[in-house]
């Protein structure tokens, strides 16, 4: 159940939490004493006694009360903080650990909220709601039994008032929980769009879509607000009702009381004291209902939080580190493999079957969209193939630990994403350990070092968001170096289908040709240069392979292959 789920989170604090509730507990005590004490005042004053010792008592109350609730608050904000940072860090662990297709559906800017916002609407139910609550039915029950002991007749006058409209008000409570979960998925999707518009700001400048893209944010915005507007009328019913609940009683006792009093079977000190302890009910019957309402929010953030954390993670061990270092060059077979991006997606991969030995440079070509980035994904095991068997070393990739194969992998994503953060940070991304001199081996190697000298700062410069201060050649040679500092023993490059000029194309196939001599590269060529140097070349087309051979057979042999030279590589 939801509310177990919740307790879930607090169970490492409850010993702090106790004592919060506890030093509560004690400072409602020193308050529920008050009345009690100026009944004792009143009595000494009619009895001409004298008043010291139950003024001195009603001071300590105070003061007591004062210093112990002030502790007690502060206690619980602190379990409060406790409480938001482990349901935050459990919520990223799991995030980082989600399967890559999973991910495709979700939106960072939605994830994004649920990590801010959500685990903030935590703290509240968990520490004010609860315990507040819990020292409020302390009060209540407290001052119930006073109020039994002064007059059981306007006691029970009492109840049936809040009785009756606290039904009412608990009625209400379902729909605050819904309104408040839709207010923090309109929260959620305003980050979502926002994120959306953001990942491409040059885009929406460009296209003149700045107008359209602030009215999305600002529609989901205005939804966000619509929802909490729903919460907070409906918030504000409750708190009416409870205001009600005590408004009426006070009047129904004030008319019984007086009669009561009139026929003097009630004195007149006992109603003032019965009037006050009715009173002293507002504070925590209100607590009451805010713990409710703050349960609802809580509940309802528990649920977006559940949501992540219920999808399933990537097998164990894929994110355990392990030592990245160099090995011989590995070999890669596919074997009648069969893949869909989901079940109600069209076949990608329909019986593809290759062979790359230890070693050297193959090509890997074909139309857009026959499914050349996708054999790297498969080979990173982002995805599982449904049907067939790819084996790395030898060895089906279903049998290696994860993190061994992405360990044994040295991937280079097409758009080459470079981190926000250093140049330096950017390179040891992958592989913390390097040395010093590895590092500069592989700026040397990848032509870098013009670039670092140029640089104000060397290699401490910042690179910007996404790397947006590198030239796009510069990000994708800081994507190969970066990869090839996990000394990968099989390099995957998914080549940028985007011009580079003359240098930086040369650069990039001297870099290719030095890395072919000592690992196993398979690269998604764009390239008549790679396609040239590879030692071997698979054409795909529409889901499978449709031959395999060096750049002079396939032009000799294959049409497909004659016709793709000719227009992307730019051969006649
Ligand atoms: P290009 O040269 O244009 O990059 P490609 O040969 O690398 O093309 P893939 O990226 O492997 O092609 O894509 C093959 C098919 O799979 C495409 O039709 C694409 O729409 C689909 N596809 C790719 N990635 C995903 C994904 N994450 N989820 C669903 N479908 C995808």
């Amino acid at each position: 159940m939801v509310i177990r789920e919740l307790l879930a989170y607090i169970r490492p604090h409850r010993r702090i939490l106790i004592l919060g509730g506890l030093l509560g507990l004690v400072g409602s005590a020193a308050g529920l004493a008050m009345p009690l004490l100026a009944k004792y005042v009143v009595d000494a004053f009619g009895q001409n006694r004298s008043m010291a010792g139950p003024l001195l008592g009603l001071t300590v109350a105070v003061l007591v009360g004062a210093v112990v609730s002030a502790l007690g608050t502060y206690l619980m904000e602190r379990t409060g903080e406790g409480i938001v940072l482990g349901a935050r860090r459990r919520l990223v662990d799991r995030m980082f650990r989600l399967k890559v297709a999973d991910v495709d559906r979700l939106k960072p800017g939605d994830l994004l909220s649920r990590v801010t916002g959500d685990t903030t609407l935590l703290r509240a139910v968990l520490t004010n709601g609860i315990v507040n609550s819990i020292g409020s039915v302390f009060m209540l029950a407290g001052a119930i039994v006073m109020m039994a002991t002064m007059d059981g007749v306007l006691l029970l006058v009492t109840l049936l008032v809040v009785v009756v409209i606290g039904g009412l008000t608990g009625l209400v409570m379902p729909r605050i929980q819904r309104a408040q979960k839709q207010a923090q998925e309109a929260v959620g999707e305003m980050g979502a769009v926002l994120d959306r518009a953001l990942q491409a700001y040059r885009t929406v400048k460009a296209s003149g879509a700045e107008e359209r893209e602030i009215a999305v944010v600002a529609g989901a915005a205005e939804r966000a607000r619509d929802r909490g507007l729903q919460v907070a009328g409906w918030t504000s019913l409750a708190g009416v009702a409870t205001w009600m609940a005590v408004q009426i009683a006070f009047l129904c006792v004030l008319a019984v009381g007086g009669s009561r009093v009139a026929s003097g079977a009630l004195e007149v000190s006992s109603l003032i004291a019965f009037l006050l302890y009715l009173f002293y009910l507002v504070a925590p019957i209100g607590q009451i209902v805010e713990g409710l309402v703050q349960l609802q929010q809580g509940l309802a953030a528990m649920k977006r939080i559940k949501e992540i954390e219920d999808l399933p993670a990537e097998p164990v061990g894929a994110t355990v580190p392990v030592t990245v270092g160099a090995g011989d060059p590995v070999g890669v077979r596919f074997e009648d493999v069969v893949f869909r991006y989901g079940d109600d997606r069209p076949t990608v991969h329909d019986g593809v079957s290759f062979e790359v030995p230890p070693g050297g440079l193959t090509a890997l070509v074909g139309p857009s969209g026959a499914g050349k980035s996708t054999v790297f994904a498969l080979l990173e095991r982002f995805y599982e193939h449904q049907d067939g068997r790819i084996t790395v070393d030898g060895r089906d990739i279903r049998d290696w630990p994860l993190a061994e194969l992405r360990a044994t992998l040295g991937y280079v994503e097409q758009d080459a994403p470079v981190l926000a953060g250093t140049l330096r940070e950017n390179l040891l991304f992958a592989a913390q350990d390097a040395t010093e001199e590895e590092l500069r081996r592989a700026i040397v190697r990848t032509r870098l070092d013009d670039l670092v000298s140029r640089l104000p700062e060397g290699l401490d410069t910042a690179v910007g968001h996404r790397g947006v201060l590198l030239s796009g050649g510069e990000r994708q040679r800081v994507a190969i170096a970066r990869a090839l500092l996990r000394k990968p023993r099989l390099l995957l490059l998914d080549e940028a289908t985007s011009q580079l000029d003359a240098v930086n194309e040369l650069r990039l196939r001297e870099v290719i040709a030095e890395v072919a001599a000592e690992t196993t590269v398979l690269v998604i060529a764009h390239r008549l240069s790679t396609v040239t140097n590879a030692d071997r070349i698979v054409v795909m087309e529409a889901g499978g392979v449709r031959a395999v051979g060096t750049h002079a057979e396939l032009v000799g042999e294959d049409d497909l292959y004659r016709e793709l030279a000719a227009t992307q590589f730019l051969v006649s």
